[in-house]
């Protein structure tokens, strides 16, 4: 049997960074996941300035596929409005194959079934004993369904439903889309570019809600990609496929014992646009300070609204722009760089 102090079943961006801050500390640490990485995640791939700040990320140097967006383009009916914000987008494939190689922790490929408590520790499928687990397994995550699921039933009028498809595509427009309520959807639409000719395209939405009102989202995905064909996306072919994951709700319990659960295996994405990876991240980093530190672990405020993300760096980009202006006024420096670079592929 494989013993290790700290197991983190799941290797996506939640179990990666808890296991990347638990390695710097000089934990004994080992990841299982059942895919072996680089692997596909659906998702649209758009994380915030405060994903990369909490990473420790430096974007210039990120070896792989990002792209900064200076503003985000938000429609609701006829209506479109240029938010001037700074945002990004990377693609999954990369990031969490990035993030886990970043971690320094050994990763096994494996599916994990059981698990049973022993002692203060706990032992997997008869295979691995460890003191502590991190559950980071997202939606299906097998320590929310063997630990926490009684204690913390999904509610599901938070499942959010979604259809996506990222295809190579040498797009032209290089602002990120958002559609809110197209055809009466309980949810939104997007058209994410990622630097050097991918593109991300789909739709999420309410699935209690879709349901009573009879809609049918692959239908909803048909519309977007038909609206699309006609200017954003001509000769593009879109095969999406599905995914769900829940929207932040009361997460009564999140530590049994030395059993922690992190990411949607909590069930942590934003309210408002379902945004996941940040309190994915901001929950393993959470996990990992409470075995450090014993800390209490406690994911009260990991997830806030994103729009609250929008607006700060709405308003870090005025002052930006003010100070900026200001010290032009004074001094004019020739080819003072923006802060808010957009980089073309
Ligand atoms: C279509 C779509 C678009 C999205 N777009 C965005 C976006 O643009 N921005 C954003 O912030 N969020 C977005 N999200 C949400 C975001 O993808 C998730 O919230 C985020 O990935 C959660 O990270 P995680 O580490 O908790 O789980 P995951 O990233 O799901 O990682 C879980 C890992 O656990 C492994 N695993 C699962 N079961 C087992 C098992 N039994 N044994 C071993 N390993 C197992 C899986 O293989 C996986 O690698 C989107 C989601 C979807 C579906």
């Amino acid at each position: 049997m494989r013993s290790c102090e700290v197991l983190i079943v799941g290797g996506g961006p939640a179990g990666s960074t808890a296991a990347w801050k638990l390695r710097r500390a000089g934990a004994d640490v080992l990841i299982l996941d059942r895919e072996r990485f680089p692997r596909l995640k659906l998702c649209a791939g758009w994380i915030t300035p405060e994903v990369v700040r909490e990473l420790g990320m430096d974007v210039a140097s990120y070896p792989h596929r990002l792209l900064t967006f200076p503003r985000l383009r938000v429609h609701v009916g006829r209506l479109q409005l240029p938010v001037a914000c700074v945002q990004h987008s990377i693609r999954r494939y990369e990031f969490d194959a990035w993030l886990l190689e970043r971690s320094g922790a050994p990763v096994e490929t494996h599916t994990v079934r059981h698990i049973a408590a022993d002692g203060d520790g706990y032992v997997i499928d008869d295979a691995y004993r460890c003191r502590y687990l991190i559950g980071a397994g997202g939606t299906r995550c097998p320590v929310y369904r063997e630990l926490f699921r009684e204690l913390n039933p999904r509610a599901s009028d938070l499942q959010l439903v979604t259809l996506e498809h990222e295809i190579q595509y040498e797009w032209r427009d290089p602002d990120c889309h958002l559609w809110f309520f197209a055809q009466g959807l309980p949810g939104y639409s997007w058209y994410v570019p990622k630097e050097r000719g991918w593109l991300n395209v789909g739709i999420g939405a309410i699935a209690g809600r879709l349901k009573r009102t009879g809609q049918d989202i692959r239908a909803h995905f048909a519309h977007l990609a038909g609206q699309l064909e006609g200017h954003l996306t001509p000769g593009a072919q879109f095969d999406p496929s599905g995914y769900s994951y829940y929207l932040r709700g009361r997460v009564d319990v999140v530590r049994r014992d030395n059993a922690f659960i992190t990411g949607d295996a909590a069930g942590l994405a934003s309210r408002d646009l379902g945004e996941g990876i940040g309190p994915a991240i901001r929950s393993g980093l959470r996990a990992a300070q409470t075995i450090l530190e014993a800390t209490p672990y406690q994911l009260d405020d990991v997830t806030g609204l994103s729009v609250g993300s929008i607006a700060r760096s709405m308003f870090e980009r005025m002052l930006h722009a003010g100070a900026l202006g200001a010290r032009q006024a004074r001094a004019p420096v020739p080819g003072a760089a923006d802060a808010l670079q957009h980089r073309d592929p």
